[in-house]
């Protein structure tokens, strides 16, 4: 299916959902998470109406970044090593994955602009994923302080691994709450807007429980006929 056909299920899907949920589809941006897939088929996703891409390595969102920077705002999403920091830092509009404090000095040292980040939180505790553990994010936030050059637009969590919806939506309203957290706060260098939240199988689930950034691959610009 070309990608346009698979964007206008999707946006129907949100708005389904946002009804439900009492919201606004417009709350909701589609990231188009392409790293999988070639620059042509990230081209087709712009050409289909899509503005933001994602990317989880920096190899990948350098060579879309050439070809389509005029035209995309990019996304980073991948876990990322402090000293890649420095070759995306001013080609990602966003950083969904900042995890620590290490990672935060670098950013900050490495940006000459205020860099929109959102903290990754390991809501589910699966031992193999990373960011901050829920109980950890206020505090986190706090420390982060002393990096001028981070403004904390949001949170980003990824849903466990399981068929469970319970406890995906479970993950997802936790990751709602500590936003109310972060924003009670009401620090100027944490507006804590954004949730990042929901993926091809589970955006539905994201989008009634509030999510602001949906990253979607296979569903939407997968090359073959998966089933999602
Ligand atoms: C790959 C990836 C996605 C998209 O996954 P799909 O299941 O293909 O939609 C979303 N978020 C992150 C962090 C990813 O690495």
């Amino acid at each position: 299916m070309d990608v346009s056909s698979k964007l206008i299920k999707i946006k129907e899907d949100i708005e389904k959902a946002c009804e439900r949920a009492n919201r606004l589809p417009e709350e909701v941006k589609i990231i188009a998470v392409t790293k999988y897939v070639s620059v042509e088929r990230a081209k087709e996703a712009l050409e289909a109406g899509i503005l933001h891409l994602g990317e989880n390595r920096d190899d990948g969102l350098l060579s879309k970044w050439e070809v389509l920077k005029d035209d995309a705002v990019f996304h980073f999403i991948g876990t990322l090593q402090s000293r890649k920091v420095k070759n995306i830092i001013d080609k990602a509009e966003y950083i969904h994955s900042l995890d620590r404090l290490s990672l935060a000095k670098e950013i900050n040292k490495r940006a000459s602009r205020k860099m929109n980040c959102l903290i990754q939180v390991n809501v589910s505790g699966e031992e193999s994923k990373h960011g901050i553990s829920p109980d950890g994010v206020v505090d986190f936030v706090m420390k982060l302080k002393e990096y001028p050059n981070i403004n904390v637009c949001g949170l980003m969590t990824m849903a466990p691994f399981t068929k469970d919806e319970d406890f995906i939506r479970s993950c997802f309203r936790k990751l709602r709450e500590l936003q109310k957290k972060v924003q009670d706060l009401n620090l100027d260098y944490a507006p804590c807007n954004e949730l990042s939240m929901g993926m091809s199988n589970d955006y539905i689930i994201a989008v009634e429980e509030g999510a602001t950034m949906i990253r979607i691959g296979s569903a939407l610009v997968g090359e073959y006929n998966q089933e999602v």
